[in-house]
C-alpha cells in the first residue's frame, strides 16, 4: 500500500548511498509528523558521500540524508499547539537541547547536544515522512513555496553571516566564494543595507549569477597569491571594503579575505576547508581586523522568511535542477559534478 511506503535516502557509508524504505515514524511529544515536499542538496550532504567525513562527523552506520528542507503537517504529536495538519512549514534542522548554557544565552547553534538532520549519527529528512520538534518548524505564508521554506536553510546562514559582520545600511561587502552560501550571503548583505558588493569564484558561470543577483563587481580568481587578488578587489570597488565574508573554505581565499579587508574591519569565516590554514595574522592584528567564525545559526529562521514573504529577497534563481526523490542518485550527481551550471539541486519527495 503506497501510503505505507516511506522511501528514504540512506547513505549506507562512504561512497553507497541507497534508496529504500524505513518505517514511517510516528511524531512524539511536542512533535509533528510531517510529509516532505522539498529538500535541497547541500555541499555537506555530497561530502559525506563521497568522503564519508566532515572533520570529527564520521559516518560510522546507515544514515538518512537531507536538511534543507519543508514539508506538510501530517499529525500532531501530544501538546502541540502551535501548528495543525495540513500547515506548510519550513524545517529549521538543528534542535538543540534546551538546557545547556549556550541554550539559556540564546546561542543555541552552540549547544553541544544538538540534533541536526544528517550531521553523524543524526538522520536527516531526505525521505517521504519524517517527524520533528514542531517549535523548529516555521508555518509558512501562502505565497511563500515549499521550495522557497527549504532554502531558508542555506539562508539562515547568510542571515547569521551577515548579523556577525554586522552589515547595515551602506555596509561595502566583499564576498569570496559565489556558491549557494556565497550568493545567499550576497542577497542577504543586499537586504540589509549593503550599498556596494563585490563577489569572488573560480567559476564564471557562478559569478554570471552573482551578476544577475545584484553584485556590483565580480571577480574571477585566476591567481594564488592573496595580495594581488586583495589588490583587484580594492582597484574595483574603488575602496577597502569593511566586511569581507569568506565562503569557500579555500586558503588562498582566507588570505585574500585578510589583506582585502580595511583596516578596523571584519572577516567572518563561513567556509569550511582544511582544519589548518596559513594565514597573514599579522596583517589582520597590526590592521585590526576582527576575524569572527560562524557556526551555523541560531534565531535565523525568523528573519530568513520574513525577507522571502516580504519579497526582500528572492532566493529561487538559485534553483537550477529539479528531481523527484525516486532520482535523487542522480540528483546528488549533478550537485556533485555541477552538470548543467548546477548551483542548488531541490529533490521533490511528494508523489
Ligand atoms: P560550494 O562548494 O558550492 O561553493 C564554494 C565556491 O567557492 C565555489 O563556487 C568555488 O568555485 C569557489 N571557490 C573555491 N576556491 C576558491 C578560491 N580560492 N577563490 C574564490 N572562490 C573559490 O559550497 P557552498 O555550499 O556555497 O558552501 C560554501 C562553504 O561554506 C563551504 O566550505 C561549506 O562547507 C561552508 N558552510 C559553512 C557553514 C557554517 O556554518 N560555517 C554552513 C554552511 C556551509
Amino acid at each position: 500500500m503506497a501510503e505505507m511506503e516511506n522511501l528514504s535516502a540512506v547513505l549506507k557509508k562512504k561512497g553507497e548511498l541507497v534508496m529504500e524504505n524505513t518505517p514511517i515514524p510516528l511524531p512524539g511529544k511536542n512533535e509533528v509528523q510531517l510529509k516532505m515536499a522539498a529538500v535541497g542538496i547541500c555541499g555537506s550532504d555530497v561530502h559525506f558521500l563521497v568522503n564519508g567525513r566532515i572533520g570529527d562527523f564520521i559516518v560510522k552506520s546507515p544514515m538518512i540524508l537531507g536538511h534543507e528542507s519543508a514539508g506538510v503537517v501530517s499529525a500532531l504529536g501530544e501538546g502541540v499547539t502551535n501548528l495543525k495538519v495540513g500547515d506548510r512549514v519550513a524545517i529549521e534542522p538543528g534542535v538543540p537541547c534546551r538546557m545547556c548554557s549556550f541554550c539559556k544565552e540564546g546561542r543555541y547553534n552552540l549547544c553541544p547536544d544538538v540534533y541536526f538532520c544528517a550531521t553523524p549519527p543524526d538522520d536527516g529528512s531526505l525521505r517521504r515522512y519524517y517527524c520533528h520538534a514542531a517549535d523548529f518548524c516555521f508555518k509558512l505564508p501562502d505565497h511563500v513555496s515549499l521550495e522557497e521554506g527549504a532554502l531558508l536553510e542555506p539562508l539562515s546562514v547568510g542571515v547569521h553571516a551577515c548579523r556577525r559582520a554586522g552589515v547595515r545600511l551602506g555596509s561595502r561587502v566583499l564576498v569570496l566564494g559565489a556558491g549557494p552560501i556565497g550568493l545567499l550571503a550576497l542577497l542577504t548583505a543586499k537586504a540589509m543595507g549593503a550599498t556596494h558588493i563585490a563577489i569572488t569564484d573560480l567559476d564564471q558561470g557562478r559569478l554570471d549569477m552573482a551578476k544577475k543577483l545584484g553584485a556590483h563587481h565580480a571577480l574571477r580568481v585566476d591567481t594564488r597569491d592573496a595580495e594581488e587578488m586583495a589588490r583587484r578587489v580594492e582597484a574595483a570597488m574603488g575602496c577597502k571594503p569593511e566586511i569581507s565574508i569568506e565562503c569557500t573554505g579555500a586558503e588562498p581565499s582566507i588570505q585574500t579575505g585578510i589583506y582585502a579587508t580595511k583596516s578596523g574591519g571584519v572577516l567572518v569565516l563561513v567556509g569550511l576547508g582544511p582544519l589548518t590554514v596559513n594565514v597573514p595574522m599579522v596583517s589582520a592584528a597590526l590592521r585590526e581586523v576582527d576575524i569572527r567564525g560562524i557556526w551555523r545559526y541560531a534565531n535565523c529562521y525568523p528573519l530568513a522568511l520574513e525577507m522571502v514573504a516580504s519579497g526582500k529577497v528572492d532566493p529561487k534563481p538559485l534553483i537550477t535542477h529539479h528531481f523527484p526523490l525516486e532520482k535523487t542518485l542522480e540528483a546528488f550527481e549533478t550537485s556533485r559534478t555541477g552538470a548543467g551550471g548546477a548551483i542548488k539541486v531541490m529533490i521533490h519527495c511528494d508523489q
